[in-house]
This record gives structure tokens, sequence and C-alpha cells, in this order.
């Protein structure tokens, strides 16, 4: 039996959208841990089915899902629920929706694509005497068509997912037959006799992806001397930006620093891109006053500190650094710039480079000699052709 938790919620529905016929890229892509941060699995017993889909022993006439206990504040914060007197009026609470869900559960031929749509919910707090709050979901008379049709194909303790945006208020919702998940998955904190009320799964875990925050925090467990970071391929250089965001700017001067090759014990297998200090990086953008140094017009956006946000280039690629007797990561050698200029000097045809890295040579060509790295733009040339 397979445990459902934080880490495989969003692979538990992966499985659930390939097995009724979805193209497994597509849905592999859609639900990840990067679009969504929050989870709840909510089963439906029969007082929170639709009026003609609760079975025949049911007296309820109730046609709204209520939520108790801690799985409330997936909808509403404390705060909301302590200062709640009386019921709170229903408010609508945008959905996403897979039409190949609906179509599965009603038993029509699901499409291969998820088909996203919109729809919407109502939401209330309910508050009645001698009673513990709770969370009504749905009003049938003013939720969203597509939100209706998804009830109308869920039975006696089938189960209701809801996904939490990272970026939107909007929730993911859908729905599962109790056939799918019984005898193949049980959820982490189901009660003993394995009935399952409501189970909320915050922080989803990708189990693909390494978080950036987590990568971050290995390169500097690595590197736990210097906050430095060595190999040369995108990732590593993403982690850099990231890492010089953070750092706090150094206070360096021009002087050459002679380069010492780094121990290469423990290394073995990495690449001979030799170490940058992320604080440098971060002392040449406020030294910038955070404008690209190509032009410093061009436009970035802004990070939400407000300043705006920059990325720091090695004039003289680290990958040199065997032929130079003075440190390439250093003051003179490290350009900021805006992350269009940034890409191009990495990726773009070089007669659209050669201008830019002229301009760059004239800028820096006095005081790279200063630290002790004298080059020819010819040579400099070379190594972005
Ligand atoms: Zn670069
Ligand atoms: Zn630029």
């Amino acid at each position: 039996m397979n445990k459902v938790n934080e880490k495989n919620l969003l692979a538990f529905i992966i499985d659930y959208f390939t097995s009724i016929g979805c193209d497994p890229a597509e849905v592999n892509n859609y639900f990840t841990a990067r679009r969504f941060n929050d989870g709840i699995v909510l089963n439906l017993p029969a007082v929170c089915l639709l009026p003609e889909n609760k079975p025949a022993s049911s007296k309820s006439n109730q046609t709204h899902i209520h939520v108790t206990s801690k799985a409330r504040n997936f909808f509403y914060d404390s705060a909301a629920l302590d200062n709640a007197a009386v019921s709170t009026p229903w408010k609508s609470q945008m959905l996403s929706i897979s039409e190949s869900n609906i179509k599965a559960l009603t038993k029509e031929k699901a499409s291969a694509s998820l088909l996203v749509k919109d729809t919407s919910m109502m939401t209330k707090i309910e508050c009645r005497k001698s009673q513990e709050k709770q969370v009504q979901l749905s009003k049938i008379s003013k939720d969203g068509r597509l939100f209706l049709d998804l009830r109308r194909g869920l039975y006696e303790n089938d189960i209701i997912i809801f996904l939490k945006y990272r970026n939107s208020e909007k929730f993911f919702v859908l729905g599962m037959p109790r056939a799918f998940f019984k005898d193949s998955y049980v959820f982490e904190t189901a009660r003993k006799n394995g009935a399952l009320k409501s189970e909320t799964y915050t922080s989803l875990v990708s189990q693909k992806a390494i978080p950036v925050r987590a990568a971050i925090e290995a390169v500097l467990e690595e590197h736990s001397s210097d906050e430095v970071i060595e190999s040369e391929d995108a990732i590593s250089d993403a982690v850099y930006q990231s890492l010089v965001d953070c750092a706090k700017p150094g206070n360096t001067t021009y002087s050459p620093v002679e380069y010492v090759e780094p121990d290469s014990e423990g290394s073995a297998g990495k690449s001979r891109r030799p170490a940058a200090n992320p604080s440098l990086g971060r002392e040449a953008i406020e030294y910038s006053r955070f404008r690209c140094s190509v032009d410093e017009n061009h436009h970035s956006f802004m990070k939400p500190d407000g300043t705006p946000y920059l990325e720091v280039h090695h004039l003289i690629p680290l990958s040199q650094q065997a032929d130079f007797k003075y440190k390439l990561d250093t003051k003179a050698n490290i350009i900021p710039l805006c992350p269009n200029c940034h890409r191009m000097l990495h990726h773009g045809r070089i007669e659209d480079i050669e201008p830019i890295l002229k301009k760059l040579y004239e800028q820096r060509i006095e005081l790279l000699r200063q630290s002790g790295l004298d080059i020819s733009f010819e040579k400099l040339k070379s190594f972005y052709s």
C-alpha cells in the first residue's frame, strides 16, 4: 500500500490522471510543486453529496460540503475563523478544474488533454450555537457549472482534492472515485479503521525537482568555507546569481590578488572553473547603482525589495583562470548586467556580442591592468567565439 503524504500527493494525482487516459507528459508538467504549495483531501460522506447522489438510506437535505477541525484552515485563516461571531456571507472562490476529470467521473471518454477550465465555488464560515464553527463549501444555486458537474460525478466515500496555486488565490479542484485508490493507497494519518475524514498537506514537495532554496543550501553546505561554488553548468550559474542576490556586498580594491589553486581533494570530477565569491558580485551590483554596464537605460524588473534585478558576469571567463597569475574573480573583472545582455553574451551571435564586448573592454581594461590582468581585445574575443 502506498502512503499518500506531502511528498507524493502530486504523484498520486498524476497517477489518477494518467489512469483516465490523460497524456503523462502534460500531467507531469502540470502537477508540480513549482505550481502548487498546499493540498487538502476531503472524504465525502453521504451527507456531503448532491441530493441525487446520496444513498437511499440518507435522510439529509444538506447540499454543501462541510469542513471541520484543522482542515478549515485550508480555506480560512485562524483569525477569520476566530473573528466570525455570526455566519459570514457566502463568497465566491475561483477554481481551476479539468474537464477530463469530470468526463471520467461521469463515465464519458476522457480526452488525452487535461482541459483545464475556470469555474467557481461558494464558501462561508457557519457559526452555530454549541457547535464548532465549520467551513461550508458549495451553494448549488451559485456555484460554477463545471464545479457542479464535478459534484454530480461523486458518490459516498469518493474524495475531493483541492490544491493551492503558489502565485494566485485560485484553487485547483479534482474528484476521485473510491475505486481508484481503495486497496492501493492509504492516507498517511488516516484513522485506524481506514476511514479518511480529511487530510491537509502543506508545503508540497516535488519528487523530481530540487527546490532552488534546497539547491542553494546544498551548495552552501558543500562550500562552507567562503560561500563559493564551482561547476559551470546553467544550474550552478543560476545558483550563483541567487547567492549574489542575497550576499552581503564585499568592500574590495583593484589590487591584484594572486590566484591559488584550491586543494583538488574532494572536488575530483568537478569542472576546472574556479570558485566565485558571491559577495564580490553583490559589491559590483551595488557599485553600479543597479545599472546594466552595457547601457544604464536598460530595463530590468524590480525585485520584491524594490531594487532592480541584475546579474553579474566575469568578463574574462573563470574557465580561463589557468592562463592568468592573478585572480579572475575580482572586482575589475565582474560586470553587472541586465538579464538580457547577460544571456546574450552567453548565447548570442558573435556579430552581436562583439560591439558589446568592445564597449565593456574599453570600460574595464585600465582596471583589469591594475588588478594584474592584461589582455588584448582579440584574445578576449576569442573566449566568446
Ligand atoms: Zn556570465
Ligand atoms: Zn543590458
